[in-house]
């Protein structure tokens, strides 16, 4: 089994998520858990919405501050109406719009509770989750479409969390439990059984309660690795916008060069250090059980990328 994690520049639109499955499906093994970030940019504008419609009532009146926030909202489903629109072209278009629009709802209802109240770090879990929710949703529909079978997980269900909301701690053990329940029944490889491909939005989980919990900003990830821990996975695989990790910011630095491979310390050192390629909290998991991770570039697929592992 392998873990494949796609951030949000890679699904950012509808040819950029092309891209993605036809890396997925060029595969050699087809037994793989796809890990995606909301579309990009879409995290900061459920931010963006969640303090908007929390913002008490200002000079510039209720009737302005509900028009921004409508105004925000629309171009937010918009985005992703527009995947499905290019991507989904079969008589399941339908289906799938009514699906999502039901959870265009939820998210209303949410904006609705929290309008004119101080924002609570609770709500803007709830919100912000909506990122992934969604981008999960449409890409394991859209891999149907192409007439390959597909599973849309809700993380929620098997990544559970303290109530740290905003930057949730793992309860580690439970999660591997549920992950890896989830997945052996289902019949993965892994668990001696056939092919088997899933989509589920990296970032969220979910108290014992079930509210929604995020795992900390570029969370997505660290639920890679989680996954790839738990189903004891041959590889998790980073793809992002970048051929790997470099020796300093090539934007800053012209002589930084790619790191063809690095040990999961250095790599850590790195990412909380500052290097935006990785979230810090990835590499503790796959560590542990000696998974892998590589690090790989979705607009250029050929390149090697970075290895991290036990070097
Ligand atoms: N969508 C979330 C963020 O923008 C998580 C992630 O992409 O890893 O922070
Ligand atoms: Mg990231």
């Amino acid at each position: 089994m392998k873990i494949m994690k796609f951030g949000g520049s890679s699904v950012a639109n509808a040819e950029n998520i092309n891209k993605v499955i036809d890396i997925v499906l060029e595969q050699k093994i087809n037994d793989i858990v796809i890990v995606v970030s909301a579309l990009g940019g879409i995290t900061d504008n459920l931010v963006m919405l969640a303090n908007l419609a929390s913002k008490p009532v200002c000079a510039c009146g209720e009737k302005k501050k509900n028009e921004e926030s409508k105004k925000l909202f629309e171009s937010i489903c918009e985005r992703h109406d527009k995947v499905i629109g290019e991507l989904i072209v079969s008589e399941k278009k339908m289906k799938v719009l009514k699906e999502i629009s039901k959870k265009y709802g939820e998210l209303e209802e949410i904006i609705k509770n929290i309008s004119g109240k101080e924002l609570s770090k609770q709500s803007l879990d709830a919100v912000m989750s909506f990122g992934e929710l969604l981008s999960s949703f449409i890409i394991s529909e859209v891999i149907r479409e192409r007439g390959v079978p597909c599973e849309f997980v809700d993380s929620r269900d098997i990544i559970k969390t303290d109530n740290n909301f905003g930057n949730a701690e793992v309860d580690i053990k439970k999660s591997y439990q549920l992950i890896s329940e989830y997945f052996s029944a289902r019949g993965g490889s892994a668990f001696g059984g056939k092919n088997y491909l899933s989509v589920m939005g990296g970032f969220i989980a979910s108290t014992k309660n079930g509210e929604t919990t995020t795992l900390s900003r570029g969370g997505s990830d660290y639920t890679a690795s989680l996954v790839g821990a738990a189903v004891d996975a041959s590889v998790v695989e980073i793809w992002t916008d970048v051929d790997g990790l470099m020796t300093a910011d090539p934007r800053k630095f012209k002589d930084a060069v790619l790191i063809p491979e690095i040990s999961y310390e250095k790599a850590e050192e790195m990412a909380l250090a500052g290097a935006k390629v990785i979230h810090p909290r990835t590499m503790k998991p796959a560590k542990l059980k000696n998974i892998i991770i590589l690090i790989k570039n979705t607009f250029n697929p050929q390149a090697l990328g970075t290895k991290i592992y036990n070097k």
